[in-house]
């Protein structure tokens, strides 16, 4: 199933549309994705396929969308996590996953405007892992039992801010407003036929900007769980950005920042796509 926000409410996309899921379940789950993720596997079994096959459909755009866990209890970045952006970095590959967060407040829809606060924010195609059951000291063995879901997510980075400083504090450079869209939905794991290899990709017009696989990841989405839960209890709906693969603006010669005017594309195979147009949200400076 692919779980999604429409004006607010939790709904199940669908061919055809979307489905509200608390007319869906009686009232019994919705309308916050809080109320279905803190419940996922009794929501799983409410929702049969008969009875979604008859439900009301609502059509929708991708603009109209939300961020599908619109209020997560915590969301972990993972940075360095393929090898070849660790070399673009350089920086040698971690022995250890190399943890930051982003804030909430900047999580954003799959098609949200986001207001550029400088001319050096930075791209990352990332896979989002959404935590399905509260987690502690969990196995790397039992890892994917529990996540909920994967979506695709943009770990925007405003360069300056994330790297300044006698000890660089990524997490403000990576959370401002809109930093962090994710979307179109949380696709299920039985969705995929291989939730562990996925293609990923970013563009711009005709530009690719990033183009792998997440089975290239360092740390794979089950060691992940087992390294966090082992430190922080996880909460259903909490957000795991895994890393973003080789590619990234500032890893380029010469460097290639966005730009007001244009539209960031982000997709990953089986999950969807963010579109987001990019607006500035800065003084030009006068030479240009
Ligand atoms: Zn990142």
């Amino acid at each position: 199933m692919r779980l999604a926000n429409l004006a607010g409410r939790a709904v199940l996309l669908v061919d055809g549309g979307a489905v509200d899921v608390e007319r869906l379940t009686d009232g019994k789950f919705g309308p916050s994705a809080r109320s279905i993720l803190d419940n996922w596997e009794a929501f799983r079994d409410a929702v049969s396929g008969a009875r979604l096959d008859a439900a009301e459909r609502t059509s929708y755009t991708l603009a109209d969308l939300g961020a599908p866990v619109p209020e997560p209890r915590q969301i972990f970045g993972i940075g360095l996590n393929y090898a070849d952006h660790a070399a673009e970095s350089g920086a040698p590959n971690p022995d250890f996953p190399v943890v930051f967060t982003k804030f909430p407040s900047s999580l954003g829809g799959p098609a949200a405007p986001v207001s550029l606060p400088s001319a050096g924010v930075d791209y990352e195609a990332e896979l989002v892992a959404v935590v399905g059951k509260r987690a502690d000291h969990v196995s790397e063995a039992d890892g994917w039992s529990y996540i909920a879901g994967l979506t695709v997510g943009q770990d925007l980075s405003e360069r300056e801010v994330q790297l300044r400083g006698p000890a660089p504090q990524f997490s403000m450079g990576k959370s401002y407003r809109g930093f962090s869209p994710c979307g179109p939905a949380v696709v299920s794991l039985d969705e995929l036929a291989n939730p562990d290899d996925l293609a990923i990709s970013g563009w711009i017009g005709d530009e690719v900007l990033q183009k792998s696989r997440t089975e290239k990841l360092i740390f794979s989405v089950p060691k992940l769980v087992a390294y966090l839960s082992a430190i922080c209890t996880l909460y259903p709906g909490d957000l795991i950005f895994t890393g973003t693969p080789a590619g990234v603006g500032v890893g380029r010669k010469p460097q290639r920042f966005l730009r007001p005017g244009e539209t960031l594309v982000t997709e990953i195979e089986g999950l969807g796509r963010l579109e987001i147009p990019l607006e500035q949200g800065y003084e030009s400076s006068a030479s240009a």
